[in-house]
């Protein structure tokens, strides 16, 4: 298996197994013919337990920023010098920043998917009440900045309940009393109205165990990302008023990477409008 950067002259890349498919390298690429900014961004595919090899040898032949996908955000976590305070509290890092000190490791997914939320539900995302299906990394990036939105109550659940209430001991201190809790899914309880489906079972296009009567009238986010997810399909069925993937946070955490590395803030927006038509165009 290969660790070389393609393309082999790529000042930032993606890490990753598996990497192929990753948007990544389109997002970045459209964000510097945007704001004019000449980068080359390429996929770097790590063996499993490579991932520190994989970062060391790109770096030193002198690039300049990654970003990290599966399975290695807590890799990278550990790899970095200095972590930010969203990065510390996730043990997660999806983007590297080479510094004059060394390298720094940010954690854009969590305020990715609140940007791309508040895009898609405007000003009412205070008050709700919401449910979280899953406990891995994902979660984990995105539980304080969710919390930062001050819902009425966050549920959180997962197949193996022990997860989730590990995830809720962790991050109990950012939450006003009552308000995360952990509920096996055979006993959610709801009205819920936003469900975010943080597993990862639509990549085996499987739907986490859940009763389709609590996605009735609730949004339903799917942080995988795809034309028609498992999950959105299930919740369309399910009578949901609303469906997303989570395309929108993938541009979303790219667009805070790309600021961190080169100062300039692109138009996610656009970008986000080309995928989608780019789908419709495959639909059609
Ligand atoms: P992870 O650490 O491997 O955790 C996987 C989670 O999914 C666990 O909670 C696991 O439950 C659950 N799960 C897996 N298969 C399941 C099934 N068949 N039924 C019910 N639950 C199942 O993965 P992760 O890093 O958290 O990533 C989760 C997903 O988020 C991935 O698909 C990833 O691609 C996506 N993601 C998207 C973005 C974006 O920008 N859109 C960013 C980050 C991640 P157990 O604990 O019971 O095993």
């Amino acid at each position: 298996m290969s660790t070389a950067a393609d393309p082999p002259d790529s000042d930032y890349v993606v890490i990753g197994n598996p990497v192929a498919h990753s948007l990544s390298p389109l997002i970045h690429a459209r964000f510097a013919a945007q704001t004019g900014e000449r980068l080359c961004y390429g996929r770097l595919l790590a063996e499993p337990d490579g991932f520190e090899a994989a970062a060391a040898g790109f770096f030193a032949a002198g690039g300049l920023g990654a970003n990290v996908t599966v399975p290695f955000k807590e890799a990278a976590a550990a790899w970095v010098q200095e972590r930010s305070p969203a990065a510390a509290r996730a043990g997660a890092v999806n983007t590297i920043v080479r510094g004059a000190e060394g390298f720094r490791g940010l954690n854009t997914d969590g305020e990715g998917l609140v940007l791309d939320l508040r895009r898609l539900l405007g000003d009412s995302t205070a008050g709700l009440r919401v449910l979280v299906l899953g406990a891995g990394g994902a979660v984990r990036g995105i539980l304080e900045p969710l919390l930062g939105l001050d819902p009425e109550r966050l549920t959180l659940s997962n197949r193996t309940l022990a997860r989730a209430e590990v995830l809720a001991a962790d991050f109990a201190e950012a939450a006003p009393a009552g308000v995360l809790q952990v509920a096996a899914l055979d006993v959610l309880a709801g009205p819920f109205d936003l469900i975010i489906n943080g597993t990862s079972a639509g990549l085996s296009g499987e739907v986490p165990g859940l009763d389709r009567r609590l996605a009735r009238g609730a949004f339903c986010y799917d942080l995988v990302y795809g034309a028609a997810t498992p999950f959105c399909r299930w919740a369309q069925a399910a009578g949901a008023s609303g469906h997303a993937d989570g395309v929108g946070m993938l541009v979303e955490q790219a667009a805070l990477a790309f600021e961190a590395w080169r100062g300039k803030r692109p138009d996610s927006g656009a970008v986000l409008a080309e995928l989608h038509s780019a789908r419709g165009a495959e639909a059609g």
